[in-house]
């Protein structure tokens, strides 16, 4: 599987880790215990096309949001991931 950085252009799938489901929205600091338990635990086991965030750490260290059909392995979209870490994608 190959991902199209928009930074980078096409590499391998060896420069970027997976970081999971991007839907999740860390809870506020006084969500409650159930909210975080949610959170941090709990994850749809989607078959078909869902966001994930990814990181390139091979190469311009963003974090990216991929659209992924995790039946296929098909990748429909990649663009910045402004919320999901400290990269500034915005430049
Ligand atoms: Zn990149």
């Amino acid at each position: 599987m190959r991902i199209v950085c928009p930074f980078c252009g096409e590499r391998e799938l060896g420069e970027f880790t997976y970081l999971g489901d991007a839907k999740p929205v860390r809870p506020a600091a006084d969500a409650g215990e159930d909210a975080v338990f949610d959170y941090v635990y709990l994850r749809d086991n989607i078959a078909g096309v869902m966001n994930e965030n990814w990181y390139h750490g091979g190469g311009c260290r963003a974090w990216l949001k991929v659209t992924r059909n995790t039946l296929t392995h098909e990748i429909s979209a990649v663009e910045p991931a402004p919320g999901a870490g400290a990269a500034k994608v915005d430049a």
